[in-house]
């Protein structure tokens, strides 16, 4: 820590009062997979299902925050430790604020989901498993980078060159061989709701 002299402001408006406001418990819904697994995909459908349904969510989606807060990280370990450290952090924030987030990262390391799980309370962070075979993927390829990846165009690319740690004890295991996007969603909401989250 750098920065010295720096202590706790409490506010007098707190987490609950602002969960409360909004008639739901805030969380991380913490997607994982490959790239091309699906996870923008069903975290878009999910994000669009929960808003028609009042709540208030907010989508942490790859790409768009390395174009900001983390446009100066790279995909070396160190730099992808930091992406999902920050990503985490951010997503504490929302939590406080009483937001549903939704977070769509391949976060390929165990040890970094567990960080970003050890910033909030324990019921407060949900993995969901987008669980899609490498060969699948590769198929789909949504945005090339398989190819380029084969090709030697792009280092440390996840379940190429970099590898990829499957949860072991996922909240939601989302077996996309057996579930279409909207079968997965309904998934995660029948979790929501049977946990309370979007009634509290
Ligand atoms: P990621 O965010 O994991 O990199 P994307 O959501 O960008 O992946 O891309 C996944 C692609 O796979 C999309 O084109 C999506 O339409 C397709 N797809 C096919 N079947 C499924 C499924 N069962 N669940 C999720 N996505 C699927």
């Amino acid at each position: 820590m750098k920065s010295i002299n720096i202590v706790w402001h409490h506010h007098n408006v707190t987490k609950f009062d602002h969960s409360s406001q909004k008639y739901q418990k805030p969380c991380i819904i913490w997607f994982t997979g490959l790239s091309g697994s699906g996870k923008s995909t069903i975290a878009n459908a999910l994000e669009s299902k929960l808003f028609g349904m009042g709540k208030h969510t907010y989508l942490l989606d790859g790409d768009n925050v390395r174009h900001g807060i983390n446009k100066d990280l790279g995909f070396s370990d160190e730099d992808r430790i930091e992406n999902i450290r920050r990503i985490g952090e951010l997503s504490k924030l929302f939590i406080d604020a009483g937001i549903i987030v939704l977070s769509a990262f391949i976060s390929p390391f165990h040890s970094d989901r567990l960080a970003a799980r050890q910033l909030v309370e324990s019921d407060e962070f949900i993995e969901v498993f987008v669980d899609t075979r490498l060969d699948v993927c590769e198929q789909r390829d949504p945005k090339g980078l398989y190819q380029k990846a084969r090709e030697g165009k792009i280092a440390e690319f996840t379940g190429i060159s970099s590898p990829y740690e499957a949860p072991t004890k996922p909240e939601i295991h989302l077996d996309t061989s057996k579930y279409d996007v909207e079968q997965s969603v309904q998934k995660i909401i029948d979790y929501l709701e049977q946990k309370g989250y979007l009634n509290a």
